[in-house]
Formats: structure tokens, sequence, C-alpha cells
């Protein structure tokens, strides 16, 4: 006789936003979910993020928008600065909100923390996975091996269970030529000279920009060019290297880079099956679009979502049906991003100076539906192609 969903046990690899976002459903769709989690403990904050498109109504069909607006941080504008701090160009918030439609600006750690605020099953955190089949036999690094009838890959551009069950990360992971940085730091005097206007300052392959997020916090993020993907070994020091010639807040921000900065490279993440046996990949494990797309967070919810739709429909066939529905706008939306690279971080001063005439110009309908589609890929069909799942 076949399983019910009650007596199924699922096991999420990964506690961010696909995988809590995968176990909040897969719990309400009656699994027994387990979820374990590297880090040895919540990862709050982080880099802000814009939370916007088929995410935006994942999100809302799980009751959590009023909790993720009331996370909403504060930017009234987008900033572009010069090397003395003098405003360039800008798009108010308003602007922006018309050509990002239901867009809510907040930390990735926020959007993290209100779906596990609404989550019951257990995160075992400093938790990893060491060897997984794809019959669903997992074996972890204390030695001990469980058998679950699903296993979810949410851990990530550098996902593991990815390595384990589908191959190296050379065969999927494009590396898109730059690397970035976000931390958060304490500075209440440059919260509030800097406000609540997401300032940056744009040199030929460089950007550096930060914003006050609350309580006199204040976010930072850094992207460069790099031609190889390879990591510093002391991330704090290749940035103090790579900016160090900056004006503006450049050295207030680098003197106050932390020992567990958030550094990678920017890569995305493009694999031709998302699923093997029992273990399916979800967010960026399979279909990472990179900052460039800014995206992810959004698609990592969707695909959350439509893969346990699509398990609820009928076991039978789901992971085809929920890779066919998510791959298409992951993929449309890698291209979005690949064509968004000049955009965030342009290679010459005339390129900066065509963007900021932009940002100048947002004010005016015609120039607004230009940025519309340079910022917002048309991914909105992938939830309508599904029902509702129950809550
Ligand atoms: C600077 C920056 C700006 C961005 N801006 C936006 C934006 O504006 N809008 C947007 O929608 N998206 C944005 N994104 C992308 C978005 O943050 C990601 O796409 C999204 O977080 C992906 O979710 P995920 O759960 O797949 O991966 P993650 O959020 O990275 O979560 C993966 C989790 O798995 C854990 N993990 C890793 N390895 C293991 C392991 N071996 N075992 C157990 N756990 C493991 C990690 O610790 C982590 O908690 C941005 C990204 C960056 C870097």
């Amino acid at each position: 006789m076949p399983k019910s969903n009650a007596q199924r046990r699922a096991l999420v690899v990964g506690a961010g936003i696909a995988g809590l976002t995968s176990a909040w459903w897969l719990e309400r769709a009656g699994w027994d979910v387990s979820v374990v989690e590297k880090a040895p403990s919540f990862r709050a904050g982080g880099y802000m993020i814009d939370f916007f498109g088929p995410g935006h109504e994942v999100a809302r069909r799980m009751g959590l928008l009023p909790a993720l607006e009331a996370r909403r941080a504060p930017i009234s504008s987008v900033t572009s600065v010069d090397s003395s701090g003098r405003r360039r160009a800008e798009i108010s918030a308003s602007a922006y909100e018309a050509v990002a439609d239901g867009v809510i600006s907040l930390l990735r750690g926020d959007l993290a923390s209100v779906i596990r605020d609404d989550l019951r099953a257990p995160i075992r955190f400093g938790a990893t996975v060491s060897a997984v089949g794809d019959d669903g036999r997992v074996t972890f690094p204390d030695g001990s091996s469980d058998e679950f009838d699903l296993v979810v890959g949410a851990d990530g551009v550098h996902s593991r269970v990815r390595e384990l069950v589908f191959g190296p990360p050379s065969s999927f992971v494009r590396y898109l030529g730059h690397h970035t940085a976000a931390f958060s730091f304490q500075d209440a005097e440059l919260s509030a000279r800097i406000g609540h206007r997401y300032q940056m300052l744009t040199v030929p392959h460089r950007m550096i920009g930060c914003y006050a997020v609350r309580d006199g916090a204040m976010a930072a993020l850094l992207l460069y060019r790099s031609d190889s993907p390879e990591l510093p070994a002391d991330p704090a020091s290749a940035l103090r290297e790579r900016f160090g010639d900056l004006g503006w807040v450049a050295p207030s921000l680098l003197s106050v880079v932390p020992d567990d900065v958030y550094y990678d490279e920017v890569s995305q993440v493009d694999m031709p099956m998302w699923h093997r046996g029992k273990v399916v990949l979800v967010g960026d494990a399979c279909g990472a679009v990179s900052l460039f797309a800014g995206h992810g967070a959004s698609l990592a919810m969707t695909g959350a979502c439509v893969l346990v739709e699509e398990l609820s429909a009928g076991a039978e066939g789901a992971f085809e049906r929920y890779q066919g529905r998510v791959k298409p706008a992951v993929t449309h939306t890698q291209e979005f991003g690949r064509r968004f690279i000049g955009w965030m971080a342009p290679s010459s001063a005339w390129r900066i100076s065509l963007r900021d005439m932009a940002f100048r110009l947002s004010g005016l309908p015609v120039v607004r539906n230009l940025i519309r589609g340079s910022v917002a890929p048309d991914v909105d069909g992938v939830l309508t192609a599904g029902r509702e799942p129950s809550r």
C-alpha cells in the first residue's frame, strides 16, 4: 500500500530561503520534515534584497506578507554619488516601486526569519550530510545514517547535495567575473549621515554601496570584477586592497569589515536535471541566478512552493513537472541577469554616466518602461500554471 503523506519523511538540507520554504510547504502537506543547517546558528541580517515577483505571491499564500511588511527597510531612494559623496543621480523609491511591482526591500536574514518563525519542523544547526544516495539513504558526519522518502538539497550555490548526487561544481557553476562582499555594522554617526538613501559609488568595474538599516545599524555591499573565481584567503585584506583608493565612505567601511564577512564569487548554476531518484534540488543549488538578476530569493520560494504543489498532485512525475514549470523562469532570469551586469558594475565612465542618466530621467514614463524591462524579468506565469496548495 502506498504511504500517506503523514508517514513520509523528508530531509531538507539547508535552512536558507529555499530550504525553509520547502519545509514550510512540506509540513503543511503532512510530511514529517527535518532540516539540517551547516551554520552553527540562524543567519540573521546579511544583505538587502528586493523581494517581488512570484516569490511575493508565494509569501502571500503563506500568509507572511504582514510580517515582511513590518521588516521593510525604509529606503527612500537609490542614489549614485561621486568620490566626494556628492549626488550624481537618484531614482526615488516611488519611481522604483512603479517599475518593480509590490517590491519589499528587506534584509535576507529578515525574510528567512519570518519563514522560520512560522515553521514547526526542527532545524539542526551545525549539521550537514556526508553522503546522499538517490535511494534516499543519507549518512551524517557522525557516521549515523537514515532513510528518507525525499531529500531536498536546498544548500545554496555551493550545494554539497548537488556535488554528492549530481557531480562537481565545475559541471554546473557559471562564473560571472565578479566577487561580492556584504556586511553590517553599528555606526550611528554614519547611519545618520547616509540616512535611508541606498547610496553607491561606482567606478569602472567596482561598486561600493551602503545604507542605514535601523537603530544605527548600517549595511554595506561591495562588488568588483575579478578574472578568477578563486576566493582570497583573507577577504577583509582583499577588499582593503581593491577599494582602498576610493574616497567617500570607503575608508570608514573598510575599517570595519568583520572577520566573518559574507564574501563570494558571483555565479549562476545551470544544470540539465534538478532531480535524481528521491533527491531533488531547489533554489540556488540548482538554479542560482546571481545578484545581478536579483530575483534569487523570489525564485527560491517559488520553486519550493511549486515542488510541494506537484508532490501533492501525485508523486509520479512530480519532479519532472516541478522542473518543467520552474526552470524556464530560472533560465530567463539568468539571461536577464547576465545583461544586467553592465548596470550594476559598468565597465567604463561612459557607461556609468549612461546609467545615471537613466536614474535622472526615471520620472518619465518612457524611461520607466525601459527600466522596468531592465530590473524585472517577466516570470509571473510560473505560479499561475498550478493550483494553490491547501494550507
Ligand atoms: C549580495 C546579494 C544580493 C542579492 N539580492 C537579491 C535581491 O535583491 N532579490 C532576490 O530575490 N535575491 C537576491 N539575491 C539572491 C538570494 O539571496 C539567493 O538567491 C537566495 O538566498 C537563495 O536561497 P537559497 O535558500 O537557495 O540559498 P541560501 O539563501 O544561500 O541558503 C542556503 C543555506 O544552506 C546552508 N548550507 C550550505 N551548505 C550546506 C551544507 N553542506 N549542509 C547544510 N546546510 C548547508 C547555508 O548555510 C544556507 O543557510 C542576492 C544575493 C546576494 C549575494
